[in-house]
């Protein structure tokens, strides 16, 4: 069966990349009927930030891409908190120690430090491996009894993956293709320390075997760490889950990674969700800006795959049905804030104009007394215009009060010298219609113009001045008939006034 993991530490809001992660797991994982775990990867106690958990919950239950097995949610493997798993690790650490793959090392940091700095002093680079872990201080080096009386006395250690000398490895993903590693440029990672916890590479593998993960779909990031896991899984003596490492999203220069602080810097949101908004700019969340889910996730589909055709707007099930790892680029994605708000404004004209209108009312202290049909009828006519909820005041606020000033370079282009004996004409013939539907309006308008040869624009653009106050809007007839008889005739007055 089929068995993937979105696998974040909760360090603090997750960043947009991890939602696409966790999207091409999901697809893969629905696309062949699988199951899309979470697991919490919080080992690292230092970097533990208190509500990002619920974070990452909250931004893939608002991505409507839910997972089937994680924390309270079809337990069958878990807990699926590292945390809570910590009494698991120590006995694989010590399997890897006794099969002799693993060793205790007691170098304190001040050491390390001293070897790195005196090896740079020399032009070299210092890599705790077979080229020189016998010269430090670990089980290698020392003797059973020193190791013994080091471990009795409380001295702080590691354990040590021992990466062997003058082998190559041969790495496979279903993205890049074969990899061959030279072990002698690897290091001795460290598996577990003696504060009890492992570290993310030992965790990591022991969770992905107890969890029968089948694929590991993860970011580019995690690409050099492979070699490890692949060594890791075979001093186990494990089966390997096959892999394929996600491009880097780049920023919309294409130069350089996407980092969390680009938010701020760029002017666009690289959270889903809002963080903390006391962090300002840097926390702000696609959701919050008035962003649809839907278009984040159509846009986050595309950075790094695509479907071979021309299509581009993709439903989550069409997106599940299209996905194919084989078709995930190894270049990176580039980040283009304009494309994610071209699929927004996409999304925009697929809601429905009742719960748009529900969500502008909410945002318009205006709105609070006007019938919620009828901002959905407004809705109606300007929401191609409209990118974003935010929007729809601009385009529509005359829709609810009248102009009280004239934009002024229209005014100028509108107001001729007949146009005051134009407009008065115009009153009569309003004040006249009784019937007040848009196709009377527009009948009974357009043929007082064609009959008196007056020219389109001459009327329809001091009229839309009018209603308006600028040359902007939907058709004339429908603003006419929206706001009624009454005030449509008041605001002409006002303009000739
Ligand atoms: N905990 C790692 C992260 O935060 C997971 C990497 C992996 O998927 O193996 O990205």
């Amino acid at each position: 069966p089929i068995r993937v993991r979105f696998a974040p530490s909760p360090t603090g809001p997750l960043h947009i990349g991890g939602v696409r992660t966790a999207l091409f797991n999901y697809l893969f994982a629905k696309k062949h009927n699988g199951t899309f775990v979470l697991r919490i990867e919080d080992t690292d106690q230092n970097r533990y930030v208190e509500g990002a958990e619920q974070y990452i919950i909250d931004a893939l239950n608002w991505c409507n891409i839910p997972f089937d097995e994680g924390p309270n949610i079809n337990e069958t493997f878990g807990p699926y908190r590292q945390s809570e798993r910590k009494h698991l690790y120590k006995q694989y650490a010590d399997q890897l120690v006794a099969s002799g793959n693993a060793y205790y090392a007691f170098d304190t940091s001040e050491e390390l430090d001293y070897h790195r700095t005196d090896h740079e002093s020399k032009g070299k680079t210092f890599i705790y491996n077979w080229h020189n872990r016998l010269k430090l201080s670990n089980s290698l080096s020392l003797t059973e009894e020193e190791v013994q009386a080091k471990l009795d006395a409380g001295e702080d250690y590691v354990i040590r993956f021992k990466s062997p000398q003058d082998q190559t490895l041969h790495l496979k993903d279903i993205i890049r293709g074969d990899i061959n590693i030279d072990t002698n440029i690897l290091d001795d990672k460290v598996l577990f320390k003696s504060d009890g916890m492992p570290t993310y590479h030992l965790a990591n593998i022991v969770d992905d075997h107890l969890m029968e993960i089948s694929h590991v779909i993860r970011g580019e990031e995690w690409l050099p760490s492979l070699a490890l896991h692949y060594q890791l899984y075979d001093a186990f003596g494990w089966d390997k889950p096959e892999f394929a490492h996600l491009p880097l999203i780049l920023k919309p220069t294409g130069k350089g990674k996407l980092s969390k602080r680009d938010g701020d810097k760029l002017g666009f949101p690289v959270f889903p969700l809002e963080w903390d908004p006391e962090f300002g700019d840097i926390a702000k969340g696609y959701r919050e800006e008035g962003y649809f889910a839907e278009a984040v996730v159509n846009f986050l589909a595309f950075l790094g795959w695509n479907p071979g055709t021309e299509q581009e707007i993709f439903s989550l099930d069409e997106l599940v049905a299209a996905f194919d790892l084989n078709r995930v680029n190894k270049a990176g994605a580039r980040f283009d804030p304009d494309k994610i708000k071209w699929f927004n404004h996409h999304y925009m004209q697929e809601q429905s104009n009742e719960a748009l209108a529900e969500v502008f009312q909410k945002n318009h202290s205006q709105l609070k007394n006007i019938d919620v049909n009828f901002i959905a009828l407004v809705i109606g006519l300007i929401k191609e215009r409209a990118t974003f909820v935010n929007d729809f005041w601009d385009l529509s606020h005359y829709f609810f009060v009248a102009p009280d000033t004239y934009d002024e370079k229209a005014s100028k282009k509108a107001f001729k010298d007949d146009t005051k004996s134009l407009m008065t004409e115009l009153l009569s013939i309003v004040s006249n219609i009784n019937n007040f539907e848009v196709d009377t309006l527009q009948t009974e308008i357009k043929g007082w113009i064609t009959k008196n040869e007056i020219g389109f624009g001459k009327v329809m653009m001091p009229l839309r001045l009018a209603l308006v106050g600028a040359l902007q809007g939907p058709d004339v007839f429908d603003i006419m008939y929206m706001i009624g008889k009454n005030e449509s005739i008041k605001r002409i007055e006002k303009l000739i006034e």
